[in-house]
């Protein structure tokens, strides 16, 4: 496993109000979605692409152009969602697939509760997006099912980890043969006995759509 933890002021100022509890959902919304876009840039380093060649007003000209079968991004729901048009701003020809995944507050561990994928993702480069990589159950779940549908590269886009969770993950998915990425705005100090990061940003689904009941 790979951890790219994006190292730039706009991120770290982006991350900073986001941090901050008196930020109201309207603006942690919008900067959720511009730092997104700002990680998608990282993340999408190693996207695959063809070269082609296509004719300017004057000339010919080599060039490269994405190829197929198309990246497919994969929110995980519900707090996930709050970062898709940060990512399909930059990745505009992507398919977009879903999975809904909830962790039991007591056990902690990640459950599927909706899927809304291709059944065959042989030769795709996936793209994960969930904004807190807290135990890293939830994620490692979601890797282990793309990979079991083919995916065989795949990049998971998060706001946050903490170290328990990233250690979790890259144990989970060891037997993993897919290059997996891990992207992140900043990795935390730990988490907390409620399975919160710490210092953290509190409940991303919360803070993006505010409580339901
Ligand atoms: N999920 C969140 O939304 N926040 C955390 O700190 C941990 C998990």
């Amino acid at each position: 496993m790979r951890l790219l933890v994006v190292d730039h002021p706009l991120v770290a100022h982006k991350l900073t109000v986001l941090r901050d509890a008196t930020t109201p959902s309207v603006t942690f919304r919008l900067l959720t979605d511009e730092l997104v876009t700002l990680l998608a840039y990282e993340a999408t380093r190693d996207v695959r692409v063809e070269e082609c060649t296509i004719t300017t007003p004057v000339a010919p000209a080599r060039g490269v152009r994405l190829a197929r079968p198309r990246p497919l991004v994969v929110p995980v729901l519900r707090a996930g969602l709050g970062m898709l048009d940060g990512m399909t701003r930059l990745l505009p020809s992507a398919e977009v697939g879903f999975l809904g995944m909830v962790r039991d507050e007591t056990t902690l561990q990640a459950a599927t509760y909706a899927t809304r994928l291709p059944d065959d993702l042989s030769g795709r480069q996936c793209y994960l997006l969930d904004p807190m990589l807290a135990t890293g159950g939830t994620l490692a779940a979601a890797v282990r099912f793309l990979t079991d549908r083919g995916a065989d590269d795949i990049a998971a886009v998060c706001l946050l980890a903490a170290p328990e969770g990233l250690a979790r993950l890259e144990a989970e998915t060891a037997d993993i043969d897919a290059p997996l990425t891990v992207v992140v705005a900043a990795v935390d100090e730990r988490l907390n006995e409620l399975g919160y990061i710490v210092p953290g940003l509190g409940d991303a689904g919360d803070r993006l759509y505010g409580t339901v009941d």
